[in-house]
């Protein structure tokens, strides 16, 4: 009936008991049947821990996941509506703090019970979407508000797209999930990367709950969880959120209820209530109380990516198994060293290859269609970056998954192809760059040394203003998968070369992550290569793409190229 589990924050199993409020063994203690939002802890049996690794307070053993999910879908609690006007109070206080963040937008409220907050958001301008598991719930929202955008489940049913939401609210609900942790990091996917994540939950180092102790009105068997400001502001750094503003919140009751809630408490708190308790014309008052012991947390979504390692062990990672790789040549005059390319791509692992020309002077075009190739010509040359945005869009169009560049000039081995993609098919990256300058591989390759001291300047430059380290940004080798594709504004960015440290820019703003391997370069006579005089416009280009990415993030002043 009762299961015993690891800490959801560290992982760890060493835990100290805090309270345990029934005697004798753990499995004697009952679990409550028929839940309700409501439920006074009075008759509560559980036993909470804290685990000695990171502080995280946790229910432990706690009922299986499929006897808390039917209490939940079964759930009935009219003195919830009851208490509707107090809630919309609370919501609507929410709502406003919110829009102080972001001004409207697309809202989830996970958990959203009877849909007061839902319904109050919408008042406000706001799409309103909701995920709640009980059908009553779900069913009251719908009669009464007519808001049919609620998902009767789990979140990670609701099957919502990446970058979808302005933003998810989450209030009296974590602290009811078995697993915290995975569920911010779905609401990292499906969250826009300026969006705003707002927490509401019991506090569980406030004042009143350390002289209520166990008798705390937080503490329930249906709580799994009991954060503390700095445990919750933990566990949204290792799911990928930084808490940009917390505080307490207060809560909104009729006086009747206030007084059930304090039933059963002896002392101050009970005495002052119960001065209502005669005097009937207050039953039906509403009060505002702020007793410290609930805290309202606002997040955004981090922009480092060290939090990537808990990501790649995502539960919700939504595996396709077929995905489809298309191979794109941006080709200038590449007719002598378009076929030794081709004959490298290994095929195996490559669904299609596209070769846009960009009004070659020799006979690429020819030679590329007698390889078999599809081919796509502009009439006019229009510069590298207008290469690729063509070949991007004729991929996306073919519809591919992964999509990897290959530059048709032989300076890159396409044999390493496979272990380019690997990371994306795995879903560890978005884009995976083939570096030259991890282990020394461009200067073996045969690199000018003016040009590779240049490069690892420029390099040292942009790891400083992106704060992102990368041995290299300007590799032709790269692949990219169909979400970043269609989720950056590539067509934007610049025609010439400076596109792809644009596409860099706009990668991290988006959130996605770059992976790096290593490749070998070789530099021949047959090789497009860059003079002196355009590789200094070109530095100067990259400085001015740095400079925007700067405005762009610290001042108010913004760049629809990077939104
Ligand atoms: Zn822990």
């Amino acid at each position: 009936m009762l299961k015993e589990v690891r800490c959801n924050l560290c992982g760890e199993d060493n835990f100290k008991v805090v309270y345990k409020t029934y005697s004798g063994a753990i499995d004697k203690a009952d679990v409550v049947k028929d839940y309700k939002i409501t439920e006074h802890s009075a008759k509560t049996l559980t036993r909470v821990v804290r685990c000695k690794k990171c502080g995280l307070i946790y229910t432990n053993p706690r009922p299986h996941v499929r006897s808390l999910v039917s209490n939940y879908v079964n759930m009935v609690d009219n003195e919830y509506v009851e208490e509707e006007r107090g809630r919309r109070i609370s919501a609507a206080a929410t709502i406003r703090s919110l829009k102080k963040l972001r001004k409207k937008g697309r809202l989830l409220d996970i958990g959203c019970a009877a849909g007061f907050l839902l319904d109050e958001a919408r008042k406000d301008g706001w799409e309103v979407h909701g995920i709640e598991l009980s059908k009553w719930a779900v069913d009251f929202a719908k009669k009464k508000f007519g808001i049919s955008t609620i998902f009767n489940g789990v979140l990670k049913n609701a099957g919502y797209p990446d970058n979808y939401f302005d933003a998810v609210v989450m209030k009296d609900s974590i602290e009811h999930l078995t697993d915290p942790k995975g569920t911010l990091i779905e609401i990292r996917r499906i969250l826009k990367s300026d969006g705003i994540l707002c927490i509401n939950t019991p506090d569980i180092d406030s004042l009143v709950s350390r002289i209520l102790k166990a008798r705390w009105w937080g503490i329930k068997q249906s709580h799994l969880y009991y954060f503390t400001r700095k445990t919750l502001k933990k566990m949204l750094e290792v799911s990928g959120f930084v808490a940009i503003k917390v505080k307490s919140s207060p809560r909104t009751f009729s006086v009747k209820y206030w007084l059930s809630r304090f039933k059963g408490y002896s002392g101050v708190l009970h005495k002052t209530f119960s001065f209502f308790t005669g005097r009937k014309i207050f039953k039906d008052s509403l009060l505002t109380v702020n007793l410290g012991d609930q805290v309202e947390f606002y997040a955004r979504k981090a922009r480092r990516l060290r939090y990537l390692e808990e990501l790649e062990k995502m539960p919700y990672a939504a595996k396709k198994k077929n995905l489809k790789v298309v191979a794109v040549l941006p080709a200038y005059n590449a007719a002598k060293t378009l076929k030794r390319t081709v004959a490298d791509i290994p095929k195996e692992c490559i669904d299609e290859i596209i070769l846009v020309d960009d009004a070659s002077k020799d006979n690429t075009v020819q030679a590329a269609r007698s390889l078999g190739l599809k081919v796509f010509s502009h009439t006019v040359n229009k510069g590298y970056g207008a290469n690729q945005k063509t070949c991007y869009l004729k991929a996306l169009e073919a519809g591919a998954d992964i999509v990897v560049m290959v530059h048709p000039d032989y300076q890159y081995d396409p044999k390493v192809i496979p272990q380019m993609i690997k990371p994306i098919r795995e879903g560890k990256a978005d884009a995976v760059f083939g570096s030259r300058m991890m282990k020394g591989g461009a200067l073996e390759g045969g690199m000018p040394a003016w040009k590779h001291n240049a490069n690892v300047m420029l390099t040292a430059i942009e790891n400083i203003i992106f704060r992102t380290f990368l041995t290299e940004y300007h590799s032709g080798f790269r692949a990219y998968s169909r979400g970043l594709l269609k989720n950056v504004k590539f067509l934007r960015n610049s025609d010439g070369f400076i596109f792809d440290t644009e596409i860099i820019a706009q990668i991290l703003l988006h959130n996605f992550k770059i992976e790096e391997i290593p490749i070998r370069t070789r530099y021949f006579d047959e090789a497009s290569t860059i003079g002196l005089l355009p590789s200094i416009l070109y530095g100067l280009g990259i400085l001015k793409t740095l400079f925007k990415y700067m405005l762009h993030t610290m001042t108010p002043f913004k760049f629809k190229q990077f939104s």
